[in-house]
């Protein structure tokens, strides 16, 4: 089939997700046919600094064979055994033990699930079959925040706090959602700091109306990925942690985007300082090469529900699938053979930045700001009011377009940039990516003036 082949078919069979369907059918879908280290290629032979990682999840670039061979030999040996009924593979418990190496120390369970949705869905199952056994069975609301993403799963999608999500489903109503950290979005006319402490006093007054033997628990991003990169306030985290330490809530890390590096430290829990109970893991893990998700659990959580008897009664079917767990292997053994984190602590992530900063001079960013391999442009009309260009978000959209056409992606999320590049990304290709974001802001205001 040739491209508009491709697409018409496309068109005609293919729901993509989060995709306005209409808009689809009008302008065709991008077809991307090859990658290699940080790049992609679409149909056109268009090749494009891929400033994703994919979906934050190819961490390791496209080239990485040790993986795909790890899965491919996997598939010929035993391409597939189940974890019911007293059964295991070997790759399972080499990815169980390898985990509980990198995580924090105080985490040496994992229970392994087909994604970062299901692994949440397991985290509220772990939850509720936690506090019962502790006799505790009024403890039951999970406290999360708005805007944030932990999947599309109901379970998944109740914790996130996506507002035009939440439009078109019913949700859990054992789930409540305080104020996000978003200081250049919500901050006012407080100072980062201000704002940091104000933003995690909302989880300490959420609770005191709720009551504590009511909550179980509070789930977090430790940076919101999908809803805009946000960085919290240097005060956010020490904050929460002093609230959480007062009354006997769990915390949930939600750790899809920011575990396996991409801070400069294996987990966000390390970057922060913070001691989750559950710590959600997905995308990275295989370095996107084969579906695979789970949840850590602390030792705290595990010797309750694993010393106490009776069955848990949950589980998929591809639960420490060994193909998953292989490519897993190789991905972990890669991170730590290499020191592709200490590179992104000590050079590249340091070196990006440098570079990022330099964007904020631009006429229509109001904030550049990053940690480690991510970074978020805010487009702006006008710098010092805030304003944005429209309430449709036209900016966003024609600045990820702009981009794409001078061979880099960026995603937009309304009228914010974001980039999370590949782990092994070089100080050249971090220069290119800042010169291609750079032609896409002017193209953006010349377009929108
Ligand atoms: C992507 C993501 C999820 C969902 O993972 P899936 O594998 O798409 O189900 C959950 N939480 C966070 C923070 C994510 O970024």
């Amino acid at each position: 089939m040739n491209k508009s082949q491709l697409q018409q078919h496309d068109r005609e069979h293919l729901l993509h997700p989060f995709t306005d369907f209409h808009d689809l059918g009008r302008q065709g879908t991008r077809v991307i046919t090859s990658a290699e280290g940080a790049y992609i290629t679409d149909i056109d032979g268009h090749r494009m600094l891929d400033g994703m990682s994919g979906l934050w999840c190819c961490n390791l670039g496209y080239s990485r064979r040790e993986i795909s061979e790890a899965i491919y030999e996997q598939l010929n040996k035993l391409p597939f055994y189940n974890s019911f009924f007293q059964c295991t593979t070997v790759p399972s418990i080499e990815l169980a033990d390898l985990l509980a190496e990198v995580t924090p120390a105080h985490m040496n369970n994992v229970f392994f699930t087909g994604s970062g949705s299901e692994a949440n869905d397991t985290n509220l199952r772990i939850i509720r079959r936690y506090w019962d056994l502790k006799d505790q069975p009024e403890k039951r609301i999970v406290i999360s925040r708005k805007n944030a993403y932990h999947g599309s799963t109901i379970g998944g999608a109740s914790l996130g706090g996506m507002s035009g999500m939440h439009k078109q489903f019913q949700a859990l109503d054992y789930i409540e959602h305080i104020q996000q950290p978003y200081w250049f979005g919500e901050g006012g006319d407080m100072s980062p700091e201000e704002f940091g402490i104000y933003a995690a006093r909302c989880l300490d007054e959420k609770i005191q109306e709720l009551g504590p033997e009511k909550v179980a628990a509070f789930i977090a991003e430790p940076i919101q990925g999908a809803g805009g990169v946000i960085i919290p306030p240097e005060t956010y985290w020490p904050e929460v942690k002093k609230v959480l330490d007062q009354y006997d809530i769990l915390l949930v890390m939600d750790e899809v985007i920011f575990g396996f590096g991409r801070t400069g430290q294996w987990f966000g829990a390390d970057y922060y300082g913070m001691q989750p109970d559950l710590m959600t893991f997905a995308k990275a893990v295989t370095n996107g090469y084969f579906p695979l998700g789970g949840t850590m659990i602390s030792d705290r959580v595990a010797d309750v529900i694993k010393s106490k008897g009776g069955e848990f009664t949950h589980g998929y079917t591809y639960s420490a699938h060994p193909a998953a767990c292989m490519a897993g292997i190789a991905t972990l053994n890669i991170l730590r053979d290499e020191k592709i984190i200490e590179n992104v602590r000590d050079n590249t992530g340091p070196y990006l930045a440098q570079r990022w900063a330099e964007l904020a001079d631009h006429p229509i960013v109001g904030e550049a700001r990053n940690l480690g391999l991510v970074g978020a442009l805010e487009l702006v009309k006008d710098k010092g009011s805030r304003a944005r260009f429209d309430d449709k978000c036209t900016a966003g959209t024609v600045c990820r377009d702009m981009s794409i056409k001078n061979g880099l992606v960026m995603r937009a999320t309304g009228d914010t940039m974001i980039i999370a590049p590949p782990l092994i990304i070089t100080r050249d290709q971090v220069d290119e990516l800042v010169e291609k974001a750079r032609r896409a802001l002017d193209d953006t205001a010349k377009a929108m003036a």
